[in-house]
């Protein structure tokens, strides 16, 4: 096996510092192992994805001294690979579609049967359920719906108690991720938005595999991300890449990145006369 990693950014807004600690330490992995940097573009949404800022990627990380191979997939041009990722899962019965809103699910979630405070997953609230069929749909896979997985069904169609990935960031283990983990603290995530047709988790998973990913290294905070992630890799027959979150890069105060956190862009540091090394030395790379 060839170490083949990437980075995905997603051309909505400037590369900030935890950008740059993500794609320095990525490189320098693949390159520790004589593998494969590989660049990948995230940019299924296409209300927020922009030309001028996927440009703005590649001059950045060139200035930062990255290279990677060319062509870059572009998740834009891979629509029907997800597509077909989703059909798969339609055809095995684990997907129902979904008309309900922010509003309607937190309704429904602190309505006083429920009793508490709605709980919140990796995408926001936990779905309560409302669009949950008792019966997997039949017939042909609706377009213009969001499409939910049925969790519970997944998880009995795996037929497994737990599921396991390896990780080798900051605490090197294998990683076990129980049913309690998918069911009450995940549950029914979207796996295709209506507006989209796929969704980051599905276009993820299914872009991994076909670039021959053997290791992601990303941020800590896409953890829970990584549980659904198993999930669907199992489900799709595909093989789980070994996981590596790194420590989160943070502002003065101690708070985490945000994308629209432009005074941390690498931009605004290059134009205040940083060099890539100092870039380096903010986020503690020697
Ligand atoms: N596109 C995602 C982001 O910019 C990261 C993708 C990933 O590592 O899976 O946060």
């Amino acid at each position: 096996m060839i170490f083949t990693t990437r980075f995905a950014p997603s051309p909505t807004g400037p590369l900030h510092l935890g950008h740059a600690y993500s794609a320095l330490m990525a490189h320098e992995m693949a390159r520790a192992a004589r593998g494969r940097f590989l660049l990948r573009i995230e940019d299924i949404d296409q209300s927020r994805a922009r030309p001028e800022w996927e440009a703005r990627i590649y001059d950045d990380l060139r200035w930062l001294g990255l290279d990677w191979e060319t062509p870059v997939r572009r998740q834009s041009e891979h629509l029907d690979a997800y597509r077909q990722a989703l059909e798969t899962l339609w055809s095995l019965g684990l997907l129902y579609p979904c008309g309900c809103n922010r509003r309607d699910i937190l309704a429904a979630a602190s309505a006083p049967q429920e009793g508490g405070e709605p709980a919140v997953g990796p995408d926001g609230l936990i779905y309560p359920g409302t669009c949950r069929p008792r019966t997997p749909p039949s017939g042909q896979m609706p377009v213009d719906q969001a499409l939910r997985l049925d969790m519970r069904r997944a998880l009995g169609h795996l037929g497994a108690r737990t599921l396991e990935f390896e990780e080798t960031g900051q605490t090197p283990r294998k990683v076990s991720i129980t049913h309690d983990d998918l069911i009450n603290d995940t549950g029914d995530i979207v796996i295709a938005r209506r507006d989209m047709g796929t969704s980051y988790h599905l276009s993820v998973v299914v872009d991994d595999a076909a670039q021959g990913i053997s290791h992601v290294v990303r941020g800590q905070d896409l953890f829970d991300a990584t549980r659904i992630h198993v999930v669907l890799q199992r489900l799709l027959g595909l093989p789980s890449p070994v996981y590596h979150h790194h420590r989160l890069i943070r502002d003065a105060a101690g708070k985490r990145l945000a994308k629209r956190d432009d005074a941390r862009a690498i931009a605004t540091y290059r134009d205040q006369g940083d060099t890539p090394a100092d870039i380096r030395r903010r986020v503690g790379l020697p």
